[in-house]
């Protein structure tokens, strides 16, 4: 009888990456829109989608995509590239410019997957702790150029601080570092500043975003990046074939058709936070940290596994960031009936 064969090394020390989706009431966990698809959505991209010739492979180039995000976002359209989520983007991105040998720079805390898509493309990790509140400053800029990282990771708003970066301070990173600069703004339709007009004048910086936040189109699986061509061209050396199904890019210009209406939910989403960052600071030992984003990360006053069971005992679950941030919880603004649930269950737990 032959051996299993022996996958690559290491690779059974890594578990595989997922958060956690539990069949609970309210789940506040991944940073999903809690919001439905605006109105019209479903009916637009059903009658789009029975159009679709299903029996020839996609548009390789996402050409319609592509010029419907170059006119949305004003950026040139041979500098715009889509794939499955922007987790695909990220790993497209490092595939062409990370890879055995070569070497990214993380800020952390952050989002855990930029680590992890390191380790899957073999690209070797050197980081810097930042401490709240949690800016890259001249220091880390001065850091990021001497590491002589091909790849810098900055993620704004980041995930899972909710804090924005200065744009002096990526614009410095990218005049200091000869590496690709990638800009995660995932969370970028919430607050702060895209670092876009950054682009023109710096060619080694990249702008990733998604429609899985902003959109409310997590389940279609779409991402994006903003950058100059001569990166897209790089992109198309590693790509897939057909990488994006027609239903995706039939997904994505349907949602584009409605960008406006899904665009006018995001104060609401904006209130409930502000509102979950007030009434947290009011609970007497949780340490609150201001955010631009959609969720909002604490530490509570005991311990943060045992509130995050309680809280899940109640049919809340939230994120346990405990591996990223000592004690650190994360909580996605949800409607305004899911926050309550929260804060009721949060305070059941903690008097
Ligand atoms: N970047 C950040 C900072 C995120 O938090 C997430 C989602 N958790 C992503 C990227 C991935 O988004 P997508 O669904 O587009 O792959």
């Amino acid at each position: 009888m032959n051996t299993p064969a022996s996958p690559r090394p290491g690779l059974r020390e890594v578990g595989p990456y997922d958060s956690p989706q539990l069949d609970v009431a309210v789940r506040l966990n991944t940073n999903e829109c809690p919001l439905p698809l605006p109105v019209g959505f479903s009916d637009d991209l059903a009658a789009a989608v029975r159009e679709l010739p299903l029996n020839r492979y996609p548009d390789g180039q996402m050409l319609a995509l592509r010029e419907a995000l170059a006119a949305r976002t004003g950026h040139p359209m041979d500098g715009v590239w889509t794939a499955n989520g922007s987790n695909e983007i990220l790993t497209q991105l490092l595939t062409a410019y990370g890879g055995a040998g070569r070497r990214a720079a993380l800020f952390e805390p952050t989002y855990l997957l930029h680590r992890r898509l390191c380790w899957l493309t073999q690209t070797e990790i050197v980081e810097r702790r930042l401490d709240p509140p949690f800016e890259i400053g001249d220091d880390s800029v001065a850091w990021a150029g001497a590491s002589d990282a091909h790849v810098v990771f900055v993620c704004s708003p980041n995930n899972p601080t909710g804090n924005t970066q200065p744009l002096d301070a990526i614009r410095s990173l990218a005049s200091t570092s000869d590496g690709l600069v990638i800009v995660d703004e995932a969370y970028v339709e919430f607050g702060g500043e895209t670092s876009l007009p950054l682009v023109a004048d710096h060619p080694n910086v990249v702008v990733v975003r998604t429609f899985s936040k902003a959109f409310a189109l997590a389940g279609a699986r779409i991402g994006y990046v903003l950058a100059s061509p001569g990166v897209i061209e790089d992109l198309e050396r590693v790509r897939l074939p057909y990488h994006m199904s027609a239903l995706t890019q039939s997904a994505g210009l349907t949602a584009l058709r409605h960008a406006e209406e899904a665009a006018a939910g995001l104060d609401a989403i904006r209130a409930e936070r502000d509102r979950i960052v007030r009434a947290l600071s009011g609970i007497d030992g949780v340490t609150v940290f201001a955010s631009q984003a959609n969720f909002v990360l604490f530490q509570p006053p005991g311990d943060a596994k045992e509130l995050h069971r309680g809280l899940l005992d109640r049919g809340v679950l939230i994120r346990d960031l405990t591996e990223v941030v000592p004690n650190g919880l994360r909580v996605t603004a949800g409607t305004t009936h899911e926050v309550d649930l929260f804060l009721k269950a949060l305070e059941e737990v903690l008097t």
